[in-house]
């Protein structure tokens, strides 16, 4: 973890990076015992008592398999014998398909994502609606007090973070969400007039099902990723990393972990100028939801989600993005 001084280092050598710094507020979910009345990541939230608890009725990814005919196995076993005698005796070539097996492979898969070699199976994922419906669950409650720099709109004072567990795939609305993941809800509220909480759920082992945990959030500033910065600057901005034996990347930018605000990180696709739909506006980043830790999430293969939010208007629509 950068100490404060490092970056406070750099942003003193190379005073152009200043009007690029932007504050974060790092969350540090601990595991614990919060209430509905905390900020915290799962566990239970300030609910509305005449509002129903929400639910997602999808479409749905479920894994549907069809077992090869007789004679594809036969052709999966012509080609499997080839690639091994052609192995044979040497070291490493020879593994890749001809085109004519590549294509014959192809005709079998018919348009399937996997071919499970071992069941012989083809493996699809569909979409399907679920009636009456799938309960969200709780992944994150700020209040305004814990986290000042959070943009809530008009006189809401708190943040709520809810999904769907199950998997979804192109989210309506959502053209940057690019994967498969959970469909997010995200509510503003006061806090003054709720009474009632959401009923805790059990915590189960699930990638989606976030483990109750408090927070102990930390404000720093934070830096772009690499690819967000001028050439120029970039070039200063390499050459301080340098002379001090260090490399401009996480952890010094773009600060990992679950955050408030801040700068995304772009290490699994090029940066995304996500705009917001209601006004044109370059979205920024509000929130980043990270796998591992304490809350015990696995989010796009250890990734994040991330949610932007209208710097115009913080009750513009959210975008997602799975990183
Ligand atoms: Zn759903
Ligand atoms: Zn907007």
């Amino acid at each position: 973890m950068p100490g404060p001084t490092e970056v406070e280092a750099l942003l003193a050598d190379v005073p152009g990076l200043a009007p690029y710094v932007r504050r974060a507020t790092l969350l540090r979910p601990k595991a614990g015992r919060p209430t509905a009345l905390d900020s915290h990541v799962g566990g239970a939230l300030l609910w509305p008592v005449d509002e129903p608890w929400p639910v997602c009725e999808g479409p749905h990814l479920t894994e549907v398999r069809e077992r090869l005919s007789d004679a594809d196995r036969e052709t999966l076993r012509q080609i499997d014998r080839a690639v091994r005698e052609r192995r044979a005796g040497r070291p490493y070539p020879a593994y890749e398909l001809t085109p004519e097996e590549a294509e014959l492979q192809s005709l079998i898969m018919d348009g399937a994502s996997t071919l499970d070699a071992v069941a012989r199976e083809r493996v699809r994922w569909i979409g399907v609606p679920t009636a009456p419906g799938v309960p969200l669950v709780p992944v994150l409650q700020l209040h305004a007090r814990d986290v000042p720099p959070l943009p809530l709109p008009g006189d809401t004072d708190v943040l709520q973070v809810l999904w769907c567990p199950r998997q979804h795939e192109d989210l309506l609305g959502q053209p940057h969400y690019a994967g498969w993941g959970p469909a997010v809800q995200v509510h503003h509220r006061r806090a003054a007039p709720l009474t009632a909480s959401s009923p805790a759920r059990e915590h189960a082992e699930d990638p989606y099902l976030p483990r109750p945990c408090v927070l102990e959030p930390l404000e720093v500033p934070d830096l772009p990723d690499p690819e967000e910065l001028p050439a120029e600057l970039l070039a200063e901005v390499e050459a301080w990393a340098h002379a001090h034996d260090a490399e401009y990347g996480r952890p010094l930018s773009c600060r990992a972990g679950w955050k408030a605000g801040g700068w995304p990180s772009w290490h699994a696709t090029d940066p995304a100028p996500i705009g917001c739909p209601d006004c044109g506006a370059r979205s920024e980043l509000l929130l980043t939801v990270d796998s591992g830790h304490d809350p015990g999430l696995d989010i796009a293969g250890l990734g994040e989600m991330r949610l932007f939010g209208c710097p115009v208007d913080p009750g513009h629509p959210i975008q997602l993005n799975l990183q």
